[in-house]
């Protein structure tokens, strides 16, 4: 039985493998499709496509948009949709923009507390124009300020922190739009960063729904069984399609490897079907 992986980082955004190794990983971990998922940015599908008819795996169009919610952030997934659409294209952009009119902020911070980084260092570490914390937290790494990616966010980048500096983000309806507008399926990534519980997560979850909000990733790396079991029962009860997938980064997440997460994840194929009917309808 074939398994999912429809949550993944590559060299496109903060992941630290390309496409084309990021496949390797999941015919290695018999995944059989997968969706690369970069943040705010599609480039990388046609290099994941080539190596998906090289190995066998079905590469479905994915994109993860990071949304405001209230001081902090939720994550919207696409899936299914026209990757190539000029209006899409256009809004992906425009969030990447802002990413450049932030990142030199947190450089700011990071040098007034001592810290010899540059913004360029960080764009030609990057190598993308989806430059996020992460690769911040790269150099840092580099230079041995820190020695893991979670000691930068725990010390100077996560928010609350001292060089932590928010960005202009779109808020869940437009992310969710425009997933739609390109002929996708909007789903909220890792549910728990929604900082509901109980009926007023499903409340929460019930208005992205009206508002175009087409699935839930019930199954993720860090998930228990309890959470996957309760993300489960609130898909049922809303009546939206259940995804999965690891959010496997490479380095920034060491534990997280395609495919199996930390080892217990397990994304059943047949969830596939309904996602690609839902892009359709
Ligand atoms: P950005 O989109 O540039 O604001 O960076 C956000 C990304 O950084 C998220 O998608 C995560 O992959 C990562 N991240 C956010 N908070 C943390 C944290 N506390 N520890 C490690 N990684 C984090
Ligand atoms: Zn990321
Ligand atoms: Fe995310
Ligand atoms: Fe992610």
């Amino acid at each position: 039985m074939g398994r999912l992986d429809l949550h993944l980082h590559t060299t496109h955004s903060d992941g630290s493998l390309s496409p084309t190794d990021v496949l390797t990983r999941a015919q290695q971990g018999g995944v059989t499709a997968l969706a690369i998922t970069d943040h705010d940015i599609t480039s990388g599908i046609p290099e994941a496509q080539a190596a998906g008819a090289q190995f066998g795996i079905e590469v479905i169009p994915g994109v993860e948009i990071s949304a405001r919610l209230d001081d902090s952030e939720l994550h919207i997934l696409g899936y299914f949709f026209d990757w190539q659409d000029p209006v899409l294209t256009d809004r992906l952009k425009r969030l990447r923009d802002s990413r450049h009119r932030r990142n030199p902020q947190i450089i700011d911070h990071l040098r007034a507390l001592g810290l010899d980084i540059t913004y360029d260092e960080v764009r030609a570490l990057a190598g993308t124009e989806s430059v996020g914390r992460p690769h911040i937290a790269r150099v840092l790494m580099e230079k041995k300020y820190v020695s893991s990616s979670k000691e930068a966010f725990d010390r100077y980048l996560a928010h609350g922190k001292p060089a932590y500096v928010p960005r202009e983000l779109p808020e869940p309806a437009e992310a969710i739009a425009w997933i739609r507008d390109a002929k996708g399926v909007p789903v909220l990534a890792h549910p728990t960063w929604v900082p509901h519980r109980g009926e007023a997560l499903v409340k929460f979850c019930s208005q992205l729904k009206m508002e175009g909000l087409g699935g839930i990733e019930v199954h993720y790396s860090t998930h228990t069984p309890r959470q996957t079991a309760d993300y489960l029962d609130l898909a049922r009860r809303l009546d939206l399609l259940v995804t999965g997938g690891s959010d496997f980064h490479g380095i920034a997440k060491p534990d997280i490897e395609v495919g199996r997460g930390r080892g217990s994840l397990s994304v059943p194929e047949q969830l596939l079907a309904p996602l690609r009917l839902a892009a359709r309808a």
